[in-house]
């Protein structure tokens, strides 16, 4: 093990994710891995990246060159290559590298068809895993920490404290779980296809209802553990919320920690936001009304004054509370406001979606697609962003909306109950409304209560500026992990001495 750092010492990363902002996005883990390294640095952190080179990542627009550097990975007695590519994260130095396999990697959708996961998904991220490994003698740089995100990565703590032990020891492991209902659930051959040994193949490792579970192993072989909330932390401990590792996550109790994820306000501004057509900030909270305007237009709505625009932007799956506001749809779409939302999933949602789409279409408004800047606009144009959420790991949602001066509608629960406040009529403290039961009766209440105050615009406009006011940048949260990283390198050196 290399000297242990003083914690004035600038600390070697390498953070590993499946996708990175502005490379390839599906959700929140995107933007932490895109935001958190830019934090890092800051702090003074030689940090560096890497991820899968998808089919969606230009190398013209994001400068990426060949390194000239290969890895080979055995899979099931096949061996693939890996082509090892790099850039920078753009206007900065930090080194973002990528994993180049036209098998694996160059497909349409990052994970999926819209008929379901890709079959070879547990092959697909056993090569990323190892590849990331393999990578790091080629280009001469053992970082003193990993920071592994998610069940994609989970192998890579497994490999470094066993095949990869001579370069692991070298290494202390952080593993966030940015999500715990994605595990990576697969049959057990797959462990022999990733070159691990069946000794592994126990229920205090990687066994897991008869099958191998990866993010098992990121939480069992990782030296520090955290999610992205100190809420959401309690919650996976709990039967009802862990999706069967709450038993494994409170076997590691000391060692998992919540971290709050941040916003990246160089790319969440309304002040500065090259995507929005009418920028202002809290001094000029009235632009923000142009901006509905424009966005209406967009969208297919008409401008009425006082009318209140609701907004989601989310995936759409039953996590994200979809059938709450599915059956609530006619008696909130009775009230006198307009509704939009922006999404894609489940085929069932985008059928009933579009149902409500057609019988009100003077109030409903429905995008089925991923669009960065469409999303850019709501957030800046729309009155209020509502995230009835089942489980909530974090949420970006709610933070960016608080950002926009779009009061937060949010069930109270893991991360947006950590962020959002109720608001208080009385000391006209707090930057949004919460509600808290089980029902979709809850959520309209919450949705009449927020519907009738927007009538008052001066009560409106302390809602507004509170949640303008909140500060969720990285800037706290990267010290958070820089904590976590001393703490995973002091363990990761004890456990080495035994
Ligand atoms: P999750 O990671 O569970 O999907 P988060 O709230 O943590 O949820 O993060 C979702 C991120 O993805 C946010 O930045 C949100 O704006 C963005 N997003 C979700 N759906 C879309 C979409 N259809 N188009 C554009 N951005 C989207």
């Amino acid at each position: 093990m290399n000297e242990i750092k003083t914690k004035k010492e600038k600390l070697k990363i390498l953070i590993v994710a499946s996708e990175v902002v502005p490379f390839a996005k599906t959700g929140g883990l995107a933007d932490v891995a895109g935001a958190l390294p830019k934090a890092l640095k800051k702090l003074g952190h030689d940090v560096r990246v890497v991820l899968p080179k998808y089919k969606c990542i230009s190398d013209e627009k994001f400068n990426i060159i060949d390194t000239g550097k290969r890895v080979v990975v055995d899979i099931a007695l096949v061996k693939h290559i890996g082509v090892i590519k790099q850039s920078f994260f753009p206007e900065t130095d930090i080194p973002v590298y990528f994993i180049d396999n036209d098998e694996f990697f160059n497909r349409d959708e990052l994970y999926r068809t819209p008929y379901g996961e890709y079959w070879d998904n547990a092959e697909r991220f056993i090569f990323f895993s190892r590849s990331v490994i393999e990578m790091l003698k080629e280009i001469d740089f053992i970082p003193d920490i990993i920071h592994c995100n998610d069940w994609h990565t989970g192998l890579i703590p497994v490999y470094l404290k066993t095949i990869y032990k001579n370069i692991g020891d070298n290494i202390a492991t952080v593993y966030s779980i940015h999500n715990i209902a994605y595990q990576g659930y697969t049959d057990k051959e797959k462990l022999s296809h990733a070159g691990l040994p069946w000794d592994l193949w126990t229920i205090d490792k990687l066994e897991f209802y008869g099958g191998i579970n990866f993010m098992k192993g990121g939480i069992v072989f990782s030296d520090i553990i955290n999610t992205v909330s100190e809420s959401y932390k309690r919650e996976t401990e709990t039967p009802e919320f862990g999706y069967n590792l709450d038993g494994v996550l409170r076997s590691r109790n000391g060692d998992y920690f919540g971290v709050l994820n941040g916003v990246d306000y160089e790319i969440w501004n309304p002040a500065t936001d090259k995507y929005i057509d009418v920028n202002y900030d809290i001094k000029t909270i009235h632009l923000k009304n142009e901006m509905k305007k424009i966005l209406l237009q967009e969208i297919g709505l008409k401008y009425y004054e006082n009318v209140p625009l609701l907004s989601m932007i989310s995936r759409l799956d039953a996590q994200k509370g979809i059938d709450f506001i599915v059956s609530i749809m006619d008696e909130m779409l009775k009230m006198n406001l307009q509704f939009v939302i922006l999404g894609t999933g489940d085929k069932w949602y985008h059928d009933i979606l579009y149902d409500f789409k057609n019988k009100y279409p003077e109030k409903f408004s429905v995008h089925f697609k991923f669009d960065n800047i469409l999303a850019h606009k709501i957030y800046a144009g729309a009155d209020i962003f509502i995230m009835p959420s089942y489980f909530e790991p974090c949420g970006l949602g709610q933070l960016i909306a608080l950002k926009y001066g779009t009061v937060p509608i949010v069930r109270a629960i893991g991360g947006l109950k950590d962020t959002v406040k109720q608001f208080n009529f009385k000391t006209k403290q707090g930057n949004g409304f919460l509600f808290y039961g089980n029902s979709p009766n809850d959520l309209l209440q919450v949705i009449r209560i927020a519907v009738d105050t927007y009538k008052n615009k001066s009560v409106w406009n302390k809602l507004i500026e509170n949640g303008m006011k909140e500060n969720f940048s990285w800037e706290h949260s990267a010290q958070e992990y820089v904590k976590l990283y001393y703490k995973a390198i002091e363990k990761h050196k004890n456990k080495n001495v035994c």
